[in-house]
Parts: structure tokens; sequence; C-alpha cells
């Protein structure tokens, strides 16, 4: 056992763990063929939660720069998310009254996916992305944007060069930001007088209750719940004021906040709503908390029962999609190629790539239709409706599927 940690939001030391899913290497880290004989760097996956102000969250083992500096993950591939950001830009324009006078400004603006349809409007808009390969995308689709990590620092350089916030939005930043007071204190000085911010994180009520422990990975170092960022919000001066719940990343929720001076803009009954629903469930005890561990290891329990009943009766078993939480999930539970002879990818990135820690080796997604696989283990489960859906040719050999969340099933009725 290493030292306890203290709390990033309220510095109380770390007594409570959530759930423990043992050493990990990073979940975006695919090896190339010359790397699988290599040493892999492998972190602990555990997460702790306050005690005092309810946070749960990883210890920073790899530093920001480490994990964001150069990254593999483009928001413009999701078809979905561009369209859930083109939703968003209309919204916003609309309900805030944005025009050419406006100034939005973007945490983690990623490849421009988003700031883009701003930009088409007309709207000044800015990113900041400190990945430097991902914000050269954006800077080529004509996107200001500046490199650098955010916080109070980079918001005063800001300040002086006379940019503020009307809009001043960040989506799924929140959990990757490992100095969560400084990012928040940061956005303080950024925002204009009137304005207002908007973030989007996914719920921790919705990954305990849902058992998603497998979005649970090195870069998210933050866990949240409403009442928890509520209270990291209000410590740096900012009142949440309104809140959508969303479907995305297994269950998210969407916060406005703005100046607590700024008394133009009432509170919505819907955070007292959301508060008292997450009273109701305990999010302010540690019950709730201690009980999602156990949860979690029965779950791989009942995940590798399955497995193991279907390779002694000599089936062959292998996976579909290689996304980050899959890791997550293989490397917990220890399922490798004595159970998984290989997974298929859109991605041709990850084509020729094997998955980090587990070495299962990574192929298009017509190698399905050549091998007649008996099992097919979709690792995506957010998406298990449309792979199904999309792979269920696979019921012309009596092929069938295995999805390892909320709970480990066979599907065999599609
Ligand atoms: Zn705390």
């Amino acid at each position: 056992m290493g030292k306890v940690p203290n709390c990033r939001f309220c510095n109380s030391s770390l007594q409570h763990t959530l759930v423990d899913l043992g050493m990990s290497p990073l979940c975006e880290s695919f090896l190339a063929a010359d790397q699988v004989n290599r040493m892999e760097p492998f972190y602990p996956l555990k997460v702790y939660v306050c005690g005092r102000c309810f946070l749960a969250q990883l210890e920073e083992y790899v530093s920001p720069e480490n994990i964001f500096t150069e990254y593999a993950y483009f928001s413009s591939y999701s078809d979905s998310w561009l369209q859930h950001a083109k939703n968003y830009t209309e919204l916003m324009i609309e309900r805030y009254k944005l025009d050419q006078k406006s100034q939005v400004v973007e945490l983690a603006s990623n490849d421009g996916y988003l700031l883009q349809y701003f930009v088409q409007k007309g709207i000044p808009a800015l990113g900041i992305e400190p990945a430097k390969n991902v914000a050269q995308v954006a800077i080529e689709k004509g996107i200001s944007t500046i490199t650098e990590f955010f916080g109070v620092e980079l918001a005063q350089k800001m300040a002086k060069d006379g940019t503020k916030a009307d809009l001043l939005l960040g989506n799924n930043v929140l959990a990757q930001v490992p100095d969560i007071n400084d990012f928040v204190a940061g956005m303080k000085i950024t925002l204009k007088p009137g304005g207002v911010i908007t973030m989007e994180f996914p719920h921790l009520i919705r990954l305990i209750q849902e058992n998603q422990f497998d979005t649970i990975y090195h870069e998210h170092f933050s866990y949240f719940s409403f009442l928890v960022v509520e209270g990291i919000f209000a410590a740096h001066g900012i009142t949440l004021f309104d809140l959508e719940e969303l479907n995305t990343h297994g269950g998210s929720i969407r916060i406005y906040g703005r100046h607590a001076e700024d008394e133009s803009k009432p509170v919505s009954g819907k955070l007292l709503e959301m508060k008292n629903r997450e009273l109701a469930a305990g999010y302010d005890k540690m019950e709730v908390y201690a009980a999602f561990a156990d949860r979690v290891v029965e779950t791989k329990r009942k995940l590798l029962k399955i497995l193991i009943k279907a390779k002694e009766q000599k089936k062959r078993i292998v996976g579909y999609g290689a996304p980050g939480k899959g890791n997550t999930l293989l490397n917990y539970c220890g399922i490798r190629n004595d159970f998984l002879e290989y997974t298929v990818d859109r991605n041709p990135y990850k084509h020729g790539r094997f998955t980090p820690g587990t070495h299962i080796e990574i192929f298009p997604p017509d190698r399905i239709w050549e091998d007649r696989p008996d099992y097919l283990f979709v690792l995506p489960w957010n998406l298990k409706e449309e792979i199904i859906k999309q792979m269920s040719f696979i019921k012309e050999w009596g092929g069938v599927f295995i999805v390892p969340i909320p709970e480990p099933e066979v599907v065999s009725d599609f």
C-alpha cells in the first residue's frame, strides 16, 4: 500500500475505496505488432470516494501531459456525436441570442467538431485544446485554437488580451482535469459578467446504478454526482441554474452555470428535483458507494462463467469493437487469447494493432463473416442495439452475442 492520497477538491485524506480494478495500462495505448513483446506500463485503477465531499476520484498516476499531449481520439469520427454538437449549438444560439458580437470559448475543443457550427453562423469562437495533433486539425478548419492546458494562469493571460466568454463550454473535460479547483477558478475568470457556462459529464449515479465500471479509466480522474459538482462550482463563485439529462456516454448531465452575482437567471426547479433524487438514493452517505465494489466482482465472476462454459463446449468466441472501455473490462477480468481469439473494429487505425495489456489482435469487421465464430462478445455495450442489428447475420450459422454490462448475458433472440 502506498500513502493515502488527498481529495482533489476538499483536500481530506481519502480513506474509502469505491472500487479497485487492479493494475491496468492506459486504455487508448493500442500496441503495434513490434511492441507486443516489450514492457508495458501498468498503473493502479483504484477509485476512492471522499468521506467529506463524496467526490469519486482516481489518484493522478499519469500526468495529463503524458496522456493528452498527443492523443488518438478525434471527436469528428463519430456521426452521432457530431449531430449532438450541432443540436447543442442551435439550442445555445437560440436560447442566449448569440451573434457576431458574442464570444464562445470551448475547453477541450478537440478537432473543432463543435465550434465549427458556431463559426459557420459567423459567431466568434475560440478553442482551448492541449493535444497538439488534434488542435492542428481544428486550426486547419479555420477555428482559432490555443494549444495549452486551461486553468487560472491561462485565463488571466486571456483576460489581459481581452478574451472573455459569453458562452464558456466544456464537454467531457471536467473528469479529465487533475486540478479541478484551478480549472473551475479559471472558468470564473474567463466568464463575462452576464455569461453562461455549460458542461457535460457522465453522471456517477448512472455509472453506479447501471454497473458501468468499465467506463473507469486513467484519463478520467473524477466521477461526479450533481450534488458534488454543484458544491465545486459554488466554492468558486459559480451558481448552477439549470440542467439537462442526456443519454450520451452511458448517461450524462449538462449543467448551466453563471456568476453567483448574476441574478438575472433564476435557478430552475430541476436542480432541487435532481438533488432530492440523489439524496433519496443515498449519494450523501457512504453505504451506496461501499456496495458498488461487490457488484463489480460479482459481474466479473458471472462473465467468466459464461466464457468458461462456452470454451468447455469447444465454442469459438471473438470480440466486436475495441473501445477504451473494453480495455478496462478485459484487463480487470483477465480476458486474453484463452477466451477471445481476436476482436474486430471499424476504425482502420486499430487494424493490425493489439489491445493494451491483454494483447488481443484487432481486425476489420469482415473477418466475422468469413470466420463464422459461435459467440460475438460486444465490447461497446452502449451501442449494443446498433451492433446486434448490424451483425444479426451471425444467426445464419447459429451465432449468438455476449453482452457484459449491466449484467453479463447471452443474447440469442434477435
Ligand atoms: Zn473531498
